[in-house]
């Protein structure tokens, strides 16, 4: 188990719940489902201290959740840091941060699920809803 296990093994504990959108607002985070086009899927901003996450309205359920999941590994890894847009097409971004906040989504989302005997990452992690090309994350 690395850090990150460790960190999303307590906040299921504490929330009772995987469930990013609820994990989120029960840390008192304002998640807002906007009108962001077709490229971006979220970002994260804290203005007056108060922060909040904003999804694209029109993203399916899979994206939803790792687009808030994403947003909120930027609020407890990176406090105070600029984060850039989740876009569809920097998803697969080599920038540390954006690596850092898809490592934590996905854990997230697969949560307490564990590979049964024999399973291999790829059954696993689709069995956990996880769309192939994003496997490279977990
Ligand atoms: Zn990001």
């Amino acid at each position: 188990m690395d850090s990150t296990d460790h960190a999303i093994q307590r906040l299921i504990k504490t929330h009772g719940t995987n469930d990013p959108f609820r994990i989120a607002t029960q840390n008192n985070i304002v998640v807002l489902f906007e009108e962001l086009g077709k490229n971006i899927w979220g970002y994260y901003a804290c203005i007056n201290r108060i922060p909040s996450i904003h999804i694209n309205n029109h993203l399916d359920d899979f994206g939803t959740k790792f687009a808030i999941a994403h947003e909120f590994g930027h609020h407890k890894l990176h406090p105070g840091v600029n984060t850039p847009f989740l876009r569809k097409n920097t998803l697969f971004s080599i920038d540390k941060i954006e690596r850092e906040a898809n490592h934590f989504a996905i854990k997230l989302m697969v949560g307490n699920n564990q590979p049964e005997y024999g399973e291999t990452k790829q059954c696993f992690l689709l069995r956990c809803g996880i769309p192939e090309e994003f496997h490279v994350f977990y």
